[in-house]
């Protein structure tokens, strides 16, 4: 069943989690005991249907802003009888209004407003809890600016080394980077 999800991300080119990052995050997820996640991207659930399978008790919010994607998403979370343990709400998470409180906010949509989501969901971060945000790299692209061939990619890059300043900078989180799929960032409180 995953592998039709993995089919159709491929087919229809929804950047779903490379295997290996999704692989790190899942046992990351187990080692740390996250029991409460909020994703931002939810895509067409495909993190959010690995992350609970990865245990019972585990329950995932997750907002997505595309309709297409996300009448997907639910179709796939209701084949894995996942409805209980995955919330997804449609819409666009620059303006959506959350009240949990989460183990694991987990940040993979659009890479421009990474610093707005950050600051925005760190309200709804546990004491002890982390931010993951995905596609530090840019598929090399940040690492290797001669990789760039578009005004677009340009752009994406700047906005991603503006993230990385914020981080570096930040005076309550402390991050590190995981060379693991398109590259990854766990940020906890300092
Ligand atoms: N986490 C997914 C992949 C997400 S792809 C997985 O690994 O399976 C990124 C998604 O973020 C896209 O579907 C895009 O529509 C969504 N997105 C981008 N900006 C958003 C926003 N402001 N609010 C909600 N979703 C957003
Ligand atoms: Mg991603």
């Amino acid at each position: 069943m995953l592998e039709k999800i993995e089919k159709y991300a491929r087919e229809n080119r929804v950047p779903i989690m490379l295997p290996d990052g999704i692989d790190y995050l899942c046992s990351y997820i187990k080692s740390h005991n996250v029991k409460k996640i909020l994703e931002i991207g939810s895509a067409i659930g495909y993190s959010a249907i690995r992350m609970a399978l990865v245990d019972d008790e585990i329950k995932v919010t997750t907002i997505e802003k595309d309709e297409i994607r996300y009448n997907e998403a639910v179709k796939n979370i209701h084949e894995f009888n996942l409805d209980d343990r995955i919330n997804i709400i449609f819409g666009d998470a620059l303006n959506t209004d959350i009240n949990g409180i989460y183990d694991l906010i987990f940040i993979d949509a659009s890479k421009g407003n990474n610093i707005n989501f950050f600051k925005k969901y760190s309200a709804n971060l546990a004491k002890y809890g982390i931010i993951i945000t995905d596609n530090l790299f840019f598929h090399g692209l940040v690492q290797d600016e001669t990789l760039i061939k578009t005004k677009n990619q340009r752009g994406i890059v700047r906005k991603i080394k503006d993230f990385i300043t914020f981080l570096d900078e930040n005076e309550e989180f402390i991050t590190e980077y995981i060379a693991v799929g398109d590259g990854i960032a766990i940020s906890k409180r300092k």
